[in-house]
């Protein structure tokens, strides 16, 4: 077997076999396949795809590149929740208390956000003392316990993933769906979980463009998890605009608090139910989705969802009474109101630009090592089809960093599109698929 014989056979649209495909990721992890023959493997892929099958052992072999996640000391069926990544997306905050308050057992491992905002793991870290670097043992203690633990994930959780992304992200050879599904699932299913929901979000803001994209994305995912035993699930959501109302660290958690005291924004109430749903269904503790819809309300209105929150973040070593009274959490020294510079329907927002005008107010970064300003961020004031009059409030932005206002302004105003005509709004779920 040689890799010009691998790269050939793709080239003429043929499956490639077990042996080929772990092959080509061996060596190219190992260092014995040189960057361009896996590039040129990678186009070939882009261009005449790969089968459900051919995808499954890609993933698989991927996944056994590096560190497993053994969940079985765990009781109960284990579950967690993925988001193809979206602006102002802090539902795993909301959903992920919700269903462990339900009986769950979630066991999630997050990265750090690059560009945009922060991700998960910079959330938690916004939290005082909150510590997401936990070794197995006391991982699998904390999802017996409590139910719920989310770690970050090591540096050698799908070594095949993190060296095959770099290689795409230079090669044009991102954007290809058995390319994505194997590197998002790869990681998923090497934290060991049972059940898996994803949120594959579409639209400006989002990795896929179109419905139809998404919908190919999560059939390849779901499909994956077939192969592997595993019960995939996927919410598809739409990010034409930015969920809730906060984007930046500290503020998505202060909105996540209130969205658990059931004061919090529609759009990410209605993603965190439809979401607890499906996991709930997952985790097998109901069978049908209203029974579990009463029980994810119930948990809100008695308070044991919030308190779920707090339990968590203690046994992770966050100091909880910022859950209890979130007017603790260090604020900005400078909040800047936009106002609308004309009367109208809010028609667009630009979530993707939302996302990059919040990181320049410090909420995200460029590169790994760029320190993230917590309190930093942007609150919406209004959202796709509000009117709003001229003058009256847009958006408020938090920073610590005086030299990025002005520019950050211009900018802000710039991501709305505001015009006569009422618009109507995409539903928020377009499709859950299983
Ligand atoms: N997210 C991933 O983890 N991998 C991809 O290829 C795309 C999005």
């Amino acid at each position: 077997m040689n890799m010009p014989e691998i790269i050939e056979k793709k080239v003429q649209g043929q499956k490639l076999t077990k042996e080929e495909i772990s092959y080509f990721i061996r060596g190219y992890v190992a260092g014995t396949i040189p960057d361009y023959q896996a590039s040129a493997l990678l186009m070939a892929i882009v261009f005449q795809g790969m089968d459900a099958e051919e995808t499954a052992i890609l993933t698989e072999t991927m996944m056994y590149s590096g560190d497993v996640v053994d969940l079985s000391s765990v009781n109960g069926i284990v579950v967690d929740k993925h988001s193809t990544g979206g602006v102002g997306d802090k539902t795993s905050l909301v959903v992920l208390p919700m269903v462990a308050a339900c009986g769950a057992k979630v066991a999630k491992l997050s990265g750090r956000g690059l560009g945009h905002t922060g991700g998960t793991v910079d959330k938690l870290e916004s939290i005082p003392g909150f510590n997401m670097q936990i070794d197995n043992d006391d991982f699998i203690k904390i999802i017996n316990k409590v139910g719920l633990s989310i770690v970050s994930q090591s540096d050698n959780l799908v070594p095949a993933d993190k060296k095959l992304y770099a290689l795409r992200d230079v090669t044009s050879t991102v954007n290809a769906i058995p390319l994505i599904a194997s590197s998002i699932m790869s990681k998923k299913l090497a934290t060991g979980s049972q059940g898996i929901c994803l949120d594959v979000k579409y639209g400006s803001g989002a990795f896929c463009e179109t419905t139809e994209k998404a919908v190919r994305l999560s059939k390849a995912m779901i499909d994956i998890g077939k192969q592997m035993g595993r019960d995939v699930r996927a919410v598809i959501t739409n990010m034409d605009e930015p969920l809730g109302n906060a984007v930046g660290n500290i503020l998505e958690v202060q909105e996540a608090i209130a969205t658990l005291k059931g004061e919090g924004p529609q759009d990410l109430w209605d993603l965190s139910l439809e979401a607890g749903e499906t996991l709930l269904l997952q985790s097998k503790l109901f069978v049908s989705k209203k029974k579990a819809n009463e029980a994810l309300r119930e948990v809100i209105r008695n308070g044991k969802a919030l308190d779920k929150l707090a339990e968590f973040v203690a046994a992770q070593g966050g100091d909880a009474r910022y859950i209890y009274y979130p007017d603790r959490f260090e604020k900005a020294q400078y909040v800047v109101r936009i106002y609308a510079n004309k009367a109208g329907y809010i028609q667009h927002i630009n979530a993707e630009g939302i996302g990059e005008v919040a990181r320049k107010l410090g909420a995200g970064r460029l590169k790994k090592e760029d320190p993230i300003d917590y309190t930093a961020g942007i609150i919406l004031n209004k959202k796709v089809a509000d009117y709003i009059k001229k003058g009256e409030l847009l958006a408020t932005m938090y920073t610590n960093d005086d030299k990025a206002i002005t520019e950050c302004e211009k900018e802000l105003l710039e991501q709305y599109q505001i015009g006569p005509d009422k618009v109507d709004k995409l539903p928020l779920i377009y499709r859950v698929m299983k």
